[in-house]
């Protein structure tokens, strides 16, 4: 986003469109917004110099807070004018049922408004703009699509003696920092900021998936399945818990709705909850005699998370599991990320015992030598590399190759994505130890692959 500089916004009556004889007719008409009944820009000025003259004692408490709709730009884009006319109103109409009659509401731009506060100090105020952060987030149907918006909003306190322009700009400045740190913030002029979830710009595609997402969390639309892993002995080594989301037109596939979710953030819900609900599964394994580990998906919005180890931990206690009971599958990227967060997070994961997996291994950059020193436990193939089996006498020697030196350092080695037992038969030859894929079965639903396993067992003797 580019960063505005003082001279893009002037707060001087000459910048304002002139006035034409035949405006002044209704003088009404001239000092306020049309659509919102708000003052407008052109009398922004004179009113926020009448309201801190009105203060008793030289500017003193009056607060300036200027609130910009975030990724307004992509909702006209994707909504067109009449869309994004409906969140304007809808804004407006927010915020001034949720001010006092005493403030002042001015519509400065295209989605910019100011709330000029009186009698109230820098706390109150910032506990008002908090509040309001989480009203004007309310979701809004627009073209039969249940939008998520947010805002950002930057206060300013009036210094003595200090005038009308100067006390917008800060309040502009103030929230141009919110919306740089990724919208759905306050920030205070000359203080820290406060955060909130962090705004981003989807596309319309991704507004109606971010939108049936949060129905399915509200409806119970998201559960999941469950793929077993199975040991070249024959036997269920694990399962993998797949997050399956289920709307009003059909599923929507982890490829589709995963992205969006780590856009908006949701992933970090989605998460917790899914690390709570493969922790439940593992004890449920367990509790019906059968001694397989459940693998759960982590993703790097929420391996960066300062709260990871403790969600980890509050799983196994709420599951009442042993950390044997789960394993995290990451991505070759998540584990050579050298950031704080992340590397503190997979030094806990280790220290709470539970196992590491590299997930979707030879899609990244890294190589096994370059993972040497990591507590990884287990390699996963990815179904790239099976896909070319048993034909490819080039990817059967890296499997092969790879499987001997990840066996060397300890870790064992998974197939993902067989399917034939030509490709069976080769990741037994080249030394791989369990594989998964719909030659075994596809991800089933929790009582699907209780049933599965016994027909095998019953089947096997
Ligand atoms: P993944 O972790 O690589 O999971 C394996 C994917 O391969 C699953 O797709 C599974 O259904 C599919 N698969 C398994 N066997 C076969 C096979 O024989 N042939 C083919 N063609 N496909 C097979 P799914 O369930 O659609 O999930 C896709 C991706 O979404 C996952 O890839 C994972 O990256 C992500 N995902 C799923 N659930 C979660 C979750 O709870 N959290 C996170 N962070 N990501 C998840
Ligand atoms: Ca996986
Ligand atoms: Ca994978």
């Amino acid at each position: 986003m580019p960063i505005r500089r003082a001279t893009d916004r002037k707060y001087v009556a000459h910048a304002a469109r002139p006035i034409k004889p035949w405006a002044t007719e209704n003088a009404w008409m001239l000092h306020h917004d049309p659509m919102t009944g708000f003052v407008n820009r052109y009398a922004s000025l004179s009113k926020t110099e009448q309201w801190l003259k009105s203060a008793p004692d030289d500017n003193k408490n009056r607060i300036a807070m200027w609130i910009s709709i975030d990724r307004f730009k992509k909702i006209n884009e994707s909504f067109g004018h009449s869309g994004a006319d409906t969140l304007l109103i809808a804004t407006a109409q927010r915020i001034m049922q949720f001010s006092s009659k005493e403030n002042v509401l001015i519509r400065m731009g295209s989605a910019d408004f100011v709330i000029l506060l009186s009698e109230t100090n820098l706390d109150r105020a910032e506990e008002f703009g908090i509040q309001l952060l989480s009203v004007l987030a309310t979701p809004l149907p627009i073209d039969e699509i249940l939008v998520h918006p947010s805002v950002s909003i930057g206060l300013a306190e009036a210094l003595p003696g200090e005038n009308p322009s100067s006390i917008l700009e800060r309040s502009d400045y103030a929230m141009l920092d919110a919306e740089r740190r990724g919208g759905n913030q306050l920030e205070v002029a000359g203080r820290n900021h406060v955060v909130g979830r962090s705004g981003v710009q989807l596309a319309r595609e991704e507004l109606v998936i971010e939108s049936a997402l949060y129905h399915a969390i509200r409806t119970g639309g998201l559960d999941f399945h469950y793929q077993p892993i199975v040991g070249m002995d024959g036997n269920l080594v694990s399962v993998e818990a797949l997050m399956r989301c289920h709307t009003d037109s059909g599923p929507l596939p982890p490829e589709r709705f995963i992205p969006v979710a780590e856009k908006t953030g949701l992933i970090l819900r989605l998460g917790e909850w899914g690390m709570l609900q493969g922790a439940r599964f593992a004890s449920h394994l367990s509790k019906s005699g059968l001694n397989s580990m459940v693998s759960i998906n982590v993703s790097a919005a929420q391996l960066g998370s300062p709260n990871f180890i403790k969600t980890l931990h509050a799983s196994m206690i709420v599951s009442d599991i042993p950390p044997e009971c789960i394993e995290l599958e990451l991505t070759e990227s998540m584990l050579m990320d050298k950031s704080t967060t992340i590397q503190d997070n997979i030094r806990g994961i280790k220290e709470a015992g539970v196992a590491l997996a590299i997930d979707d291994f030879g899609t990244g950059f890294s190589c096994l030598a370059q993972l040497k020193d990591l507590p990884v436990t287990k390699l996963k193939f990815d179904s790239s590399f099976i896909r070319m089996l048993p034909q490819d006498d080039r990817t059967y020697a890296i499997i092969k190759s790879i499987t001997v030196l990840a066996h060397d350092l300890g870790m064992s080695v998974v197939a993902e994505g067989v399917e034939t037992v030509g490709q069976l038969e080769a990741c037994a030859a080249a030394g791989i130890d369990a594989t998964q894929g719909y030659y075994h079965s596809r991800p089933l639903t929790r009582s699907g692959l209780l049933l599965w396993e016994l027909n095998r067992k019953t089947a096997n003797g």
